[in-house]
């Protein structure tokens, strides 16, 4: 088994230019753990270790390690039909049904069409080309500038990183495009000036919004994307009435709504859209992760009537599609997935366990000296820690790594958690199967592990 073990690690270390990794680094020491089986919530390591998994992989495993459903669907549509092609008008059954299902499951938020791919990062590239192709349409050739907002996370492609909001995503890559503006996050804890209520603080944030488009010339301005809540950015669920403020805006300058549903959608936060939860109307959602729990990769566009509308208009050929647009292995996956949360109560649970989550999380850390703020929605929670806290809380120097050194101290003590970029705060975001008894290890050990950090910061 050790030999195994280290074979592997070092087969790793050689060869796999890991994502967001220090390349270095990780070539000179490799990594902490080699993940080899999951059950549940809980992740197997080659060595034997066991780690319970509170972010479902990266947000995404959201009905647990080892379905054999899905194992089963992967299985019989790979001897059935592996993959064929959606070009030139080329069907395959498994995509048309799962579209079916994806437009039922938005209900009344008036959507039409999905337009698959294979990742959230491409989905929101094609959003983009959509966006554009249909202002042209329109003849309207200069509306083409999209806002998005600070702490976005909305993926790494050329575009899709050029709207994220994260300064280090852009640096090495001189992003953002230029057609890219951001705007501020309703970022609570940082943003909020003393005194002001919620609703003072969603007008300034539409007013910032109306202002940009003014100053950009509405003419120019062609949509806005958002996360419902933002997830990697620092799980920021948004006060009361913002989107609805916010849309407003929108539709004076008639800019499009881009909802990235990609951790939302699919029950993330108890319902199964963001949109529904928040009073979102968007012309255009961006669905991946949730849609097959990531046990293979898939992503869609989902493109609302009115949008669709306009797009119907054009006689020729769309002049987009990946090879792997519409597959029907990974769409097969998606019904079995989506069987499994809709039929298991799913949703119903993941909202009931967040509640539990959150409930432990203030128990353990309301007035702890490192925590500015617990935050949480469905179940996803996340918390920030502070240096002081307050009315006017003070950062943590980003040298001491305060948020990394709490997500090592738990993996440690075999708890997967993630320390958000840019911020010091590390979320959860478990499978909606995740038993009350491992929310409870989850909130013990993030226990230990912070108050670990906060003995040593001492
Ligand atoms: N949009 C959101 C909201 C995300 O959280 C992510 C990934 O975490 C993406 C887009 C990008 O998805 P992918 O990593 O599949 O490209």
């Amino acid at each position: 088994m050790t030999a195994t073990t280290s074979t592997l690690g070092e087969l790793d270390r050689r060869y796999v230019f890991h994502p967001f990794t220090a390349a270095g680094a990780h070539e000179r020491d490799g990594g902490p753990a080699m993940i080899v089986s999951g059950s549940g919530s809980t992740l197997t390591a080659a060595d034997g270790t066991t780690y319970l998994d509170a972010m479902a992989g990266l947000w995404c495993v959201n009905v647990g390690y080892g379905r054999r459903e899905i194992a089963d669907a992967l299985q019989s549509q790979a001897l059935r039909l592996p993959y064929y092609h959606g070009f030139s008008s080329m069907a395959t059954d498994q995509p048309a049904l799962l579209a079916e299902r994806i437009i039922r499951l938005t209900g009344d938020l008036g959507m039409s069409k999905v337009f698959f791919g294979s990742s959230g990062s491409d989905a929101n590239d094609t959003q983009l080309k959509l966006v554009w192709h249909y202002n042209n349409l329109l003849g309207r050739r200069e509306k083409k500038k999209v806002i998005a907002r600070s702490r976005g996370y909305h993926g790494v492609t050329i575009a899709s990183a050029s709207l994220t909001g994260l300064p280090a995503m852009h640096a090495q890559f001189d992003l953002p495009l230029p057609m890219i503006r951001h705007v501020s996050p309703p970022y609570a804890l940082w943003e909020k000036q003393p005194g002001e209520d919620d609703a003072a603080f969603v007008a300034r944030l539409a007013d910032e919004l109306e202002q940009r488009i003014l100053a950009e010339g509405p003419e120019t301005v062609a949509a806005f994307i958002a996360e419902p809540v933002q997830a990697a950015g620092g799980v920021i669920p948004p006060p009361d009435g913002y989107f609805p403020a916010i849309q407003a805006v929108l539709r004076k300058y008639d800019v499009l709504l881009i909802a990235d549903e990609v951790v939302s959608g699919f029950g993330r936060l108890g319902a199964w859209f963001g949109s529904h939860l928040l009073g979102i109307e968007p012309d255009l959602m961006t669905i991946a992760k949730g849609v097959t729990s990531a046990y293979v990769p898939l992503s869609g566009c989902v493109v609302s009537d009115r949008v669709w509308e306009v797009l119907a208009r054009d006689g020729g050929a769309f002049q987009h599609g990946y090879t792997y647009s519409a597959h029907p292995l990974a769409a097969a996956a998606a019904l079995a997935n989506l069987d499994l949360v809709e039929h298991g109560g799913l949703i119903e649970q993941a909202a009931r366990r967040g509640e539990r989550l959150r409930a432990e999380l203030h128990a353990a850390f309301d007035g702890h000296e490192l925590v500015g703020e617990i935050r949480g929605i469905g179940l996803v929670a996340a918390l920030e820690f502070v240096a002081e806290r307050g009315e006017r809380p003070v950062r943590f120097d980003p040298a001491l790594a305060v948020g990394a050194r709490i997500t090592r101290a738990c993996l440690e003590h075999g708890l997967i958690t993630r320390a958000l970029p840019a911020a010091d705060t590390i979320s959860f975001s478990p499978p909606f199967t995740i038993t009350e008894a491992e929310i409870d290890t989850i909130v013990t050990v993030a226990r230990e592990a912070v108050d670990q950090v906060a003995d040593e910061l001492a």
